[in-house]
């Protein structure tokens, strides 16, 4: 067993030392050293065999004032790649991230149809493509993640699709069998919140992350660890009851929270006040922009009905860090005040509250951080956050 134990130390002190190159960016080995408690023989061990696997590269300061330049490791970026998908409703969004866990390609491609069948062939096609542009790094295309927006098993099957009306499908068994590279399928939430954790809100290890789209979904951090439930389907908060005996949701019950806080319930509202058919994302900014009284009457009821949601997450869970991923809400001045203004409970207690700006790109760049930290088998990951996804995500 000694053999055995020693294998799995060396294994701990590796994971441990790449958590601290990625975290840091650069970092020397005496800083590596002093960081973690190891010694300078088994820092100096590790390293060279990082090195010997193209991980980590070298670089040496060039404005050190005093003695030496000390020569830097940071994390070998293009050694390899992996691939995020959102799988959405109307659209599918790839980026290929590097191991650095910046960006390098991402591309938006039109959902004309919610065939499973051609859905399914779709992704195999561009997973080729993608997987054959990378072929000559060190590694390749090292893995995909696909983020779905509905319900998925802990076995990655998935469960249900409301939008498509899938249900019971082992997306990943099909894919699998057409593709030799792993693929991994997870909920959009979580791997939001995933993002968010990572790329954003680093220390917080108690974070919620919500997602108000064409429904509501929420993805839980506890203790820097996501909560998924036991079948893996926590976070469905878009099904909260609000309204008892309210409108019929597709679920089977009444009064759920996403039939009036989510975004097709706002174009809804908004349509029927203004008058208006076919409401766009660029009128709503518009009237905003000219303080509209009717947008922003709407608004500010869909706020408070947000706002109901809220209140119970909240006393549910006393998150750290909330953040709401809404791009209504990025819209509105103020939003947060007026967030916190209907929320009145003395009983519930937060943190802070913010906007994501991570936007509709959060799925895909939590898709790729969990595929990196499955790859280098880090305990906690943090990445640092490219301005590129910032102002990917404002574009939206
Ligand atoms: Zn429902």
């Amino acid at each position: 067993m000694v053999t055995g134990d020693g294998a799995y130390i060396k294994k701990i002190n590796r994971s441990v030392i790449l958590k601290n190159i990625i975290e840091h960016g650069r970092i020397s080995r005496a800083d590596l050293s002093k960081i973690t408690g190891l010694n300078k023989a088994t820092i100096s061990v590790q390293v060279a065999s990082l090195l010997d696997d193209e991980l980590i590269y070298e670089t040496q300061l060039e404005h050190n004032t005093v003695g030496r330049r000390p020569i830097m490791l940071s994390i070998n970026g293009p050694a390899g790649y992996v691939l995020g998908i959102d799988l959405d409703y109307n659209q599918i969004q790839y980026t290929v991230s590097d191991l650095q866990g910046n960006p390098v390609q991402s591309d938006t491609i039109q959902l004309e149809t919610d065939d499973y069948d051609t859905i399914v062939r779709q992704l195999i096609e561009q997973i080729k493509h993608y997987s054959a542009q990378y072929v000559n790094s060190r590694y390749g295309l090292i893995s995909v993640m696909i983020g779905i927006h509905g319900t998925v098993n802990k076995d990655e099957s998935i469960l249900f699709v409301p939008k498509f009306q899938w249900r019971q499908k082992a997306l990943k068994a099909t894919l699998q069998k057409e593709l030799s590279i792993p693929i991994s399928i997870e909920n959009n939430a979580n791997l939001s919140a995933y993002a968010e954790s990572v790329y954003k809100h680093q220390k917080n290890s108690n974070l919620l992350n919500l997602n108000i789209s064409s429904g509501i979904g929420a993805g839980i951090m506890i203790d820097g660890k996501l909560h998924k439930g036991y079948h893996g389907y926590a976070g469905e908060m878009g099904h909260m009851i609000i309204f008892p005996d309210g409108d019929r949701c597709k679920c089977g019950n009444q009064g759920c929270w996403e039939l009036y806080a989510s975004e097709p319930s706002f174009f809804a509202q908004l349509e029927k006040e203004q008058g208006k058919s076919n409401i766009k994302f660029d009128d709503v900014q518009k009237w905003i922009d000219t303080q509209d009284p009717v947008t922003y009457k709407v608004l500010n009821q869909f706020i408070k009905h947000i706002s109901i949601g809220l209140n119970n997450i909240i006393n549910l869970y006393n998150p750290e860090t909330l953040v709401i991923n809404s791009r209504v809400l990025r819209m509105y001045p103020n939003v947060i005040d007026q967030i916190k203004s209907n929320l009145h409970s003395s009983m519930s207690q937060y943190q802070e509250i913010v906007i994501s700006n991570l936007g509709n790109k959060a799925c895909v760049m939590g898709a790729c951080a969990l595929s990196i930290k499955r790859f280098l088998q880090v305990p906690e990951l943090i990445l640092t956050y490219a301005n590129a996804v910032e102002l990917q995500a404002a574009q939206f």
